[in-house]
């Protein structure tokens, strides 16, 4: 957008404040267009049930995915899963719908959403949000086994900010979608490990001066673990000297499926510790198309008069979310599409 028109409103010259109102525990439930097809308002439903329509010669639908909403998700992903945190639970999807009924464009990866691996000790937690970074800090140095106490990941695959998307999905496709990050004490020395796990850690893992008491600690077979850990101990290189937790070391198991690519020391210094570790649902990755000024667009890629979108609800990310640029893009389009939606009102406005 040009500096002249932003000057136009937000300059040192602009003499037409804005007042905004928030309407909380509000639904916007419907579009309302005008004769020509563009966008007159919404209509939204209070807590009461009733509902209003609101006037509007341009709306800015900032409304999430359809991560709270098991029929969507059971429709577009097939399954449902809890949101890391209670927000999610209220984004159903229900912004994309409605400009999807307007005849916008679909767009992005429908059947797909951004794993976050939780403790799902913490799901429905005061604080409003899983554990997850103390699971996702701990699973490189640890080993991922199921409720049959096997191991079904390379745990040290790679880096961190790789590693949590893929131990999201691999837990989500174990029995009871769920797992547990096994591991000793060694792992308490790592740089900066307690300050990380810290973060928003609501649970302490499970502790345990054996590895058959861990596994009754967690429902977990204790020969079939104690076994599981047995092979991975034969596996390790004897000489651990490379370790080095800052980066892929590259220190690796010996023919052992699934290998563990880097961090493979041995497990074998109690006390033992697991984290359980469920899969939660960040945002979905369906929505619908908006150009570069966050104009909605239609089928035909032509932008639907008055509507504008931005964040989680405009699609854009396919198979892997790429760490930090979530917030980023909810913060370029969502603010080029406030700029353009005020223009678009004044020039609506003027005769
Ligand atoms: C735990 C966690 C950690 C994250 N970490 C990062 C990070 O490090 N970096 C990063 O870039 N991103 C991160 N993200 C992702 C990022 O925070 C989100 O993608 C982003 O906040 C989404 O913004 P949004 O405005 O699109 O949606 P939201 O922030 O979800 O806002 C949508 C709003 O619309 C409301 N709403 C829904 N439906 C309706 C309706 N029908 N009528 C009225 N209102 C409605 C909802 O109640 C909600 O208030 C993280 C997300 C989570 C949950």
């Amino acid at each position: 957008m040009e500096d002249a028109s932003r000057g136009r409103f937000f300059g040192p010259d602009n003499d037409r404040a804005l007042a905004v109102e928030v309407l909380y525990e509000t639904t916007a439930v419907r579009l309302v267009l005008d004769e020509e097809g563009a966008v007159a308002g919404i209509e939204a439903r209070d807590r009461a049930g009733m509902l209003s329509r609101l006037d509007a010669p341009a709306v800015v639908l900032a409304s999430g995915g359809f991560e709270g909403d098991s029929e969507m998700m059971a429709r577009y992903i097939g399954f449902d899963l809890p949101t890391v945190s209670r927000g999610g639970a209220h984004n159903r999807g229900e912004g994309i719908q409605m400009a999807l009924d307007v005849g916008a464009r679909p767009i992005g990866q429908w059947n797909q959403f951004h794993p976050l691996p939780a403790d799902p000790r913490t799901a429905g937690a005061a604080s409003g949000l899983m554990t997850f970074a103390a699971v996702m800090e701990t699973v490189p140095y640890s080993l991922m086994v199921n409720n049959s106490g096997d191991r079904f990941m390379d745990e040290g695959a790679t880096s961190m900010d790789y590693l949590y998307d893929l131990v999201g999905r691999a837990v989500q496709r174990q029995p009871s979608q769920t797992g547990y990050a096994v591991f000793d004490s060694k792992a308490m020395t790592l740089p900066h490990y307690r300050k990380a796990v810290l973060r928003d850690k609501v649970f302490e893992p499970y502790q345990a001066d054996t590895v058959e008491g861990l596994a009754t600690l967690i429902g977990v077979d204790g020969e079939a673990l104690t076994a599981t850990v047995a092979s991975y101990n034969a596996a390790v290189p004897q000489d651990d000297a490379q370790f080095d937790a800052m980066r892929l070391d590259g220190l690796s198991t010996d023919r052992l499926t699934p290998p563990k690519s880097n961090w493979a020391r041995s497990l074998d210094t109690p006390p033992f510790y697991c984290y359980p570790v469920t899969c939660s649902n960040v945002f979905t990755m369906g929505g619908i198309g908006t150009d570069h000024t966050a104009r909605v667009v239609d089928m035909d890629g032509i932008p639907i008069p008055g509507l504008y979108a931005a964040g989680e609800m405009t699609g854009i990310y396919r198979d892997k979310y790429v760490g930090a640029t979530a917030v980023l893009r909810g913060l370029v389009f969502g603010r080029l599409a406030g700029y353009n939606a005020v223009d678009h009102s004044f020039n609506q406005a003027r005769p």
